[in-house]
């Protein structure tokens, strides 16, 4: 399949949605390729209560409103991985591994990224029977079972609090003695008498036989090595960046987030960027919805401008042509 809009946006998260909805308002013909379903990460998320103008509403619910309001603009949703983005002349090329492409005159990249492993042994061979990146997913197969959560962060402190709906006992394992989570959600998480938070530690090995049965930790300030008994493992330790889709070298940070400027444009003129993926100092919904919105913007003015050359370059070839037939 061969499509051609305005603009390409890949990934269908709360970045990709925001920028959808802004090019649509802006009349520029819109496809969003996405290669699961529309919501990203608010998809693993339970409830989203730092959203301003939602006190509280669950992923699911908030992934049907940016969606329902992205095609109510005028954009479609393709399905696919993509697999490349490059330029070819005055055109940018989206494909995907099906060999899908899509053309268009600015690509606005909201690729997210991929929950980052822990990289032990047990890690990969028990995946899916255990070994978990997705609580909401996961968690219900988990009753009354003691279970661990990996990291020290936003998602992972979320994570744990949530898992003691189902878990007899969480234990978060942290490799420092400081979590880097907002404060509201370690107060939470250190009211909750269903987590026990271990220190500077750090998992080793995960072992089973067919399943999860136990981690092998370290403290990593004395030493000491513990076999600790557990149903399942929940591992937060942050993500890693869907940015290796680009034929052609672009600037990217030392751990592959995308450098952009203050219009979100990539080093690659006509790419755009918006939020995981970007380089950038927090990752909120909040500062993604904002980025996407700066970069469809900027896209219609891009596009304006091009289009206003292409006018004045008709002209001029109009002008040049009656003079030579006077
Ligand atoms: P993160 O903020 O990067 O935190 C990753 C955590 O994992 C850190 O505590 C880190 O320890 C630990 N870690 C990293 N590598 C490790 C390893 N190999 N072994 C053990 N621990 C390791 O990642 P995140 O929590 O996934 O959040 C990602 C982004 O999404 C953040 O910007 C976050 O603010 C945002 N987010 C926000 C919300 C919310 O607002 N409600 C929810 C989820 C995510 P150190 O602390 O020692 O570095």
């Amino acid at each position: 399949m061969e499509k051609t809009s305005d603009v390409v946006i890949v990934g269908a998260g709360p970045a990709g949605l925001t920028a959808a909805l802004y090019t649509g308002r802006g009349n520029l013909s819109t496809i969003i390729v996405e290669k699961m379903g529309p919501g990203g990460e608010l998809l693993n998320t339970e409830l989203i209560e730092d959203y301003p103008g939602f006190k509280s509403i669950t992923g699911h619910e908030m992934a049907q409103v940016f969606e329902e309001q992205a095609l109510e603009f005028g954009a479609t949703i393709e399905y696919g991985t993509v697999t490349e983005i490059y330029t070819d002349g005055k055109e940018k090329v989206v494909k995907t591994d099906e060999g899908d492409e899509f053309r268009a005159k600015a690509v606005i990249v909201c690729s997210g990224g991929t929950p980052r492993k822990l990289g032990v042994p047990g890690e990969a061979e028990l995946g899916g029977r255990g070994v978990s990146y997705c609580a909401i997913c996961d968690g219900a197969f988990f009753r009354g079972q003691v279970l661990a959560v990996v990291g020290g962060g936003d998602a992972a402190v979320e994570e744990a609090t949530f898992l003691t709906r189902y878990a007899s006992k969480v234990l978060l394992f942290h490799r420092r003695d400081k979590l880097r989570a907002e404060q509201v959600l370690q107060e939470r998480l250190f009211a909750n008498e269903k987590i026990e938070v271990v220190w500077n530690t750090i998992v080793e090995e995960i072992v089973g036989e067919g399943k999860v049965q136990k981690l092998k930790t370290k403290n990593v300030v004395d030493g000491t090595q513990k076999e600790v008994e557990v149903g399942g493992i929940f591992i937060y330790v942050g993500f890693d960046p869907t940015s290796n889709i680009f034929r052609d070298p672009i600037k990217k940070d030392e751990m592959g987030f995308i450098i952009t400027d203050d219009k979100m444009e990539t080093s690659q003129p006509g790419i755009f960027c918006a939020g995981d993926v970007r380089h950038q100092f927090v990752r909120q919904i909040t500062n993604a919805t904002g980025d996407a919105t700066t970069a469809a913007i900027a896209v219609a003015r891009l596009l304006e401008s091009l289009a206003d050359e292409e006018r004045g370059s008709a002209e001029a070839g109009l002008k040049a042509t009656a003079s030579q037939y006077p």
